[in-house]
């Protein structure tokens, strides 16, 4: 607290990331991140942009990486929206399509920066409740509201919503934006893109910090109506012109296109998935079906807290959200098999 401070700064309850931690050697399954490392193509023209260019801006509307992106989808240049990381193009989202006088709404149970950015923005919210096995039913959201926001598959249970309920739900919301937030779609769902040219509301988000395994790179990005893609460019450009650096462009760029590497990576992931399921199972664990690059599971004889304390202890790190209805769940990261295999090692100990 300090006298110095804008009074919005007071009231924000900033988001909390997973940690990164400084030591060696863990076992590192906490934050989504992909075990199988980027496109060789990716680095390859990230280094390659290592050099005097770097004196120059770059584009501020990053055109190579957004017309790699409209091939890539079928779509138009004025439907593809970049930002640093979509953590970036979502704060964009609640700011230049959410702040009307109904609630936002999202679900009780997702990803924990929705209600950071009405904080920020001062956006009036309703978290409506997933069901019992964490279902999102699309009928809870037919009511007045200034826009509707979820991930698909949900974060950090992993539940995917079917294509033709979010048609169901786009058909009936009609007067405000509806936004996808597909940050792991690559990892078992069906995309929504494929409904942009048909419902101008519909906004979808995507990230390569995922299934391109790019986190630290920072870059996502939106599909949708041009009339919504230029909403997010004016606050861009009210706000920083060049959230993505040359360096980014160039990687993102490549990482886009090498579609080998992406095929053959997301479905290590997907098989590594399939994997832990069954292991993990077969320890007595419950685990919520899952078409992401994580798995969200409860024991039902072992608190959830003192078991990531345990693996801690055995240099592995998973997710612990200390939040009503999931205190008893942990979010694990899909590691690469010797690391799942190492994590399946260590619950069956700790299992006794
Ligand atoms: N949406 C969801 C559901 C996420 O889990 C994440 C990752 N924390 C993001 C968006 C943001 O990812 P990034 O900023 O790395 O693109």
């Amino acid at each position: 607290m300090s006298r110095y401070w804008s009074p919005v700064v007071h009231q924000l309850s900033p988001y909390v990331p997973g940690e990164q931690p400084k030591i060696q050697n863990l076992i590192k399954l906490n934050t989504n991140e992909n075990p199988y490392g980027p496109s060789p193509k990716a680095l390859a023209a990230v280094a390659a942009e290592v050099n005097d260019s770097l004196r120059l801006y770059p584009d501020p509307t990053a055109m190579q990486l957004r017309q790699a992106l409209a091939d890539y989808y079928n779509l138009d240049t004025g439907q593809v929206f970049v930002g640093n990381g979509s953590d970036e193009v979502l704060a964009h989202i609640f700011h230049g399509l959410f702040q009307h006088p109904a609630p936002l709404l999202f679900p009780d149970i997702t990803y924990s920066f929705y209600p950071v950015y009405c904080g920020l923005y001062g956006i009036a919210c309703e978290a409506i409740p997933l069901g019992d096995e964490f279902e999102l039913n699309v009928a809870d959201y037919v009511r007045p509201n200034a826009g509707i926001i979820f991930p698909n598959p949900n974060a950090p249970t992993g539940r995917l919503l079917p294509l033709v309920q979010i048609e169901w739900l786009l058909q009936r919301n009609t007067d405000s934006v509806v936004v996808v937030d597909e940050a792991y779609i690559d990892f078992g769902g069906e995309s929504a893109v494929k409904l942009v040219n048909s419902y101008p509301n519909l906004l979808v988000t995507q990230t390569l910090s995922k299934s391109r395994s790019l986190a630290g790179l920072r870059v996502g990005f939106a599909l949708g109506h041009p009339e919504l893609i230029q909403a997010l460019e004016r606050v861009k450009d009210s706000f920083n012109s060049y959230p993505l650096d040359r360096l980014a462009i160039a990687g993102a760029t490549a990482a886009i296109e090498d579609r080998e590497h992406f095929e053959r990576t997301r479905q290590a992931v997907i098989e590594g998935r399939e994997r832990l399921v069954q292991g993990m199972s077969g320890l007595g664990f419950s685990i919520s079906p899952s078409a992401a690059n994580f798995i969200f599971a409860m024991h039902p004889q072992q608190d959830a807290g003192e078991l990531a304390a345990k693996l801690r202890e055995r240099g592995i790190i998973v997710r612990h959200f200390r939040q009503p209805r999931i205190e008893q769940y942990l979010r694990i990261t899909i590691g690469k098999p010797d690391e799942n295999a190492a994590l399946l090692a260590a619950l069956k100990e700790i299992l006794g």
